[in-house]
């Protein structure tokens, strides 16, 4: 071999080694950046990418040579891998671990013959089965507000630079309609579209959306439900330049498209863009760096924006378009607060439904229109109890309660998945009356069956819909009128395009108005819209269409924004709030996280790391707060605690992260006797529940 060429591979090194750069390798010939090769690392095989940048100095002895070059496969861009660099500095990640987490799985097993086969099939098949440019496919007339956003988004993008737009139009606006047209636009000029959803459970409906419009197109999605032969089909379309447009869940916005021409974030204010583990980055915000690095136009949609979004509009950092009104010029629904207090006491605490709702459910059952009932909590009741004895059904490894499935007759854990036949009888005293206490799903759906005689009632939750298609088969008996009454959880209340529900109704949302997470009244506030945008979304119900509050505090200022659907209004107090309390978007938070098997543990390792964080260069542009409990604290014998950290800059708590994660590594390897060591730590920029 003569003069082996050097060069670096982002290769997936384990996040507790400390090694987060891409490492030095040697190779025969040179290999583009953005090569997909396999490489020695200790004893094993790593899959990796060579990057892009300078090798340091003298080659030192010993440097290896990668064992296999997957060349089928076309470089993956420069600019792809600028947002896995950027995306691993930010979140405070390796690089070849946030590389290799976004690539479909399926690329590690293939060697590279088996590559070049799965890719000249799918060229076959992408080739043999479009029909060339179908002809122009039926769509309407956009209203005159549609127009107009589309005009602005036009002369928006006609400047030098790419603008991030936030779109804010309220539930039945005609969001969709706007996307499409700006996605027509730009597959028009040869470009790929991405276009991210919250929920898998919403890209089948997008989907045929999307694919009715553009027929003759090649539509792919990318989510994590989709098989691993698919999921690789459908990111080797995108890569090669097959596929005009990608729709996905948040994974797909490191899809990579060499023609990028939009990205479109719908429901933008959604937590699901957030990622809990490993990497955690917020889909949203990486779109956003993405558009402006790619110089592409981003379009966050929202009828209920995401605070941060909105004071970025208010600043002018991103430019706002309105949608105020519905299609078709229907009104929201009417806002019905039933004050919980005026009940009578006796039977007021104990009856899910209060009289003037279930009154006007009773209507709707006549009229033959839809009723929908939402509760935030699956199950039949969230926990039992034994009155002789004041058993309750705890979970043996978890700070939480076991809910009781009445259905299958379980307790289970929705927390660790413990999950055990509900017992006879008192597991402490043998009492054989052992009573659930509270209310989820299951029950409330039991109760309207024995209130609404002769109504159809349907459930759709995480447990209704566990069977593949069952939940498409459920929303298609909705939208066929097979249903009366739909209960179920948030799942419901997100995206769905209901023509026949004029009731809406929240059973008892008021558990989050004090919570002490300070996001809490903003998720509510989003929820209920959302929610009550489910209702009247045919123009000829809208004017009798309501959303009904079951509340104990009916004079909250969220119910009273909520009454006027005033979006403005309620953003604007929360924003004055958070301003003065000095919170997020007027700060900016990291969390660190500690798992051990004692709470010692876990604080004693967050406490050394604080004291590490003190001695550090620009300390003092950060506040470290002391560590405290997770509010579930302990979850399959695993204690949890987190330590948050402030910082008014976004700069200086970068810095600062980056100077301070390295030394933790170190730390935990230090901590070694039992009562010390922790199980791991993460730590999680801009985190998203507190
Ligand atoms: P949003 O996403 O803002 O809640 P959608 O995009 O789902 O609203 O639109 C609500 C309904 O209005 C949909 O049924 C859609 O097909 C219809 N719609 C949207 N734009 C138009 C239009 N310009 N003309 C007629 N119907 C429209
Ligand atoms: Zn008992
Ligand atoms: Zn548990």
């Amino acid at each position: 071999m003569t003069n082996p060429i050097r060069l670096r591979v982002a290769v997936e090194t384990p996040q507790h080694t400390g090694l987060g750069a891409p490492l030095d390798y040697l190779s025969e010939r040179a290999l583009s950046p953005g090569t997909l090769v396999r490489a020695p690392l200790g004893k094993r095989e790593l899959p990796g990418v060579v990057w892009a940048g300078e090798t340091g100095g003298e080659a030192p002895a010993g440097l290896r040579p990668v064992v296999a070059v997957l060349d089928a496969l076309p470089p993956l861009t420069l600019s792809w891998c600028a947002l896995v660099e950027f995306a691993a500095a930010y979140y405070q990640r390796g690089i070849g671990e946030v590389a290799l987490s976004v690539l479909p799985p399926e690329l590690r097993k293939l060697d590279n013959a088996q590559l070049a086969n799965r890719i000249a099939k799918l060229r076959k098949r992408v080739a043999g089965a479009l029909a060339p440019a179908a002809g122009e496919s039926p769509r309407p007339a956009p209203s005159a507000e549609q127009a107009q956003a589309l005009q602005q988004l036009e002369s928006l993008g006609s400047d030098a630079t790419a603008p991030t737009v936030l779109l804010h139009g309220v539930t039945g606006s005609g969001k969709t309609e706007v996307y499409l047209r700006a996605a027509e636009r730009t597959l028009a000029l040869g470009r790929q579209a991405l276009v991210l959803v919250p929920e898998i459970n919403l890209t089948p409906q997008l989907e045929a959306r999307f694919a009715e419009r553009f027929a003759g197109r090649h539509i792919v999605s990318l989510h994590s439900a989709l098989t691993p032969a698919q999921r690789l089909a459908n990111w080797l379309a995108a890569h090669l330049g097959l596929a005009d447009m990608v729709l996905g869940t948040r994974l797909a916005v490191f899809a990579s498209l060499p023609r990028l021409g939009l990205i479109v974030v719908d429901e933008e204010h959604d937590p699901s863009y957030k990622q809990q583990e490993g990497a955690r980055y917020s889909a949203r915000d990486l779109a956003v760096v993405r558009g402006k690095r790619e110089g592409v136009t981003v379009l966050l949609g929202s009828a209920t924006p995401s605070l941060e979004s909105w004071q970025r509009a208010n600043a002018g950092r991103y430019a706002r378009l309105r949608l105020p009104a519905r299609i078709g010029g229907g009104a929201l629904p009417q806002v019905r607060l039933v004050d919980m207090n005026q009940l009578p006491k006796a039977r007021g605490v104990t009856t899910a439904m209060s009289p003037p709702l279930l009154a006007a459910m009773q209507q709707r059952l006549e009229r033959g229109e839809q009723s929908l009932v939402f509760l935030n909590r699956r199950g039949y009741a969230p926990v039992l109890h034994c009155g002789d004895c004041g058993w309750k059904s705890g979970c043996p490894h978890c700070s939480a309660w076991r809910v009781f499935h009445k259905l299958d007759r379980t307790l289970r854990c929705h927390h660790c998945g413990l999950a055990e036949r509900v017992p006879r009888a008192c597991p402490d005293c043998g009492n054989l009356d052992i009573a659930p206490i509270g209310r989820g799903t299951e029950r409330l759906e039991e109760q309207l069956a024995a209130m609404l005689p002769g109504a159809r009632i349907a459930r759709i939750d995480a447990d209704s819909t566990r069977l593949k298609g069952a939940l498409q088969a459920q929303l298609g008996a909705v939208h066929a009128g097979d249903v009366d009454v739909l209960v179920g959880t948030q799942m419901v209340t997100k995206g769905h395009d209901f023509r026949r529900i004029t009731l809406v109704a929240a059973v008892n949302p008021d558990t989050s108005l004090f919570s002490s997470d300070f996001r809490a009244p903003e998720r509510l506030f989003a929820l209920l819209q959302q929610a009550a945008g489910r209702a009247g979304r045919d123009a000829e119900q809208a004017a009798r269409s309501e959303m009904w509050v079951q509340t104990w505090h009916p004079q909250h200022a969220l119910y009273a924004a909520l009454r006027q659907h005033d979006f403005e209004a309620f953003a604007a107090s929360q924003l004055k709030e958070r301003e003065m309390a000095g919170l997020p978007p007027f700060s900016h938070l990291a969390m660190l996280r500690a798992d051990a098997r004692t709470p010692e543990a876990a604080r004693g390792f967050l406490q050394a790391a604080a004291q590490i964080a003190a001695t550090l260069p620009g300390a003092d542009a950060v506040m470290v707060y002391p560590p405290v409990p997770l509010s579930v604290a302990r979850v399959a014998d695993v204690e949890r605690l987190q330590m948050l950290v402030e910082s008014a800059s976004r700069v200086a708590l970068q810095r600062f992260l980056a100077a301070w994660l390295p030394s933790l590594h170190a730390l935990r390897s230090e901590r070694k006797t039992a009562e010390q060591r922790i199980l791991r730590w993460a730590v999680d920029v801009d985190p998203l529940s507190i």
